[in-house]
């Protein structure tokens, strides 16, 4: 009991969104990156904290999953375009196909991504929603 409560307080500290912004240019990328692929060592990259919001740049509705995402089929799969300016690909949950469209703006959500081992270890992870 005591180790998943340990997990729980362990969460938000995992999956914030930590990007880098480069302080030459002003690029931002996500996951954070070592080295700003525009300025190479004249930028200076520092922690951005991303807000989690953004819009669908593109997606894909995915009908043949792999075994791991069985009862997710169909599923979409979408590049958001964060506030920030960094694109990152990421499932869009709780909508059907139909209800997405490119532009419309999304949150980040934390979610079950999927249980493993009888002593049912989950793992977390962020995935997006329409605003509305
Ligand atoms: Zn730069």
């Amino acid at each position: 009991m005591k180790d998943i409560v340990r997990g729980w307080r362990h969460i938000p500290q995992r999956y914030n969104l930590i990007g880098s912004k480069c302080s030459n240019c002003g690029e931002v990328n996500f996951p954070k990156r070592v080295i700003c692929p525009e300025c190479r060592r004249k930028g200076k990259l520092e922690d951005i904290k991303l807000s989690g919001k953004g819009k669908i740049h593109t997606y894909s509705v995915i009908h043949t999953p792999s075994d791991d995402f069985k009862i997710l089929s169909p599923y979409i799969v979408a590049i958001i375009e964060l506030e920030e300016g960094a694109k990152i690909t990421s499932q869009i949950v709780d909508c059907g196909e139909d209800d997405v469209e490119i532009g419309d703006e999304v949150e980040m959500v934390f979610r079950k991504i999927k249980a493993e081992g009888e002593e049912g270890v989950i793992s977390y992870g962020y995935k997006f929603k329409l605003s509305k």
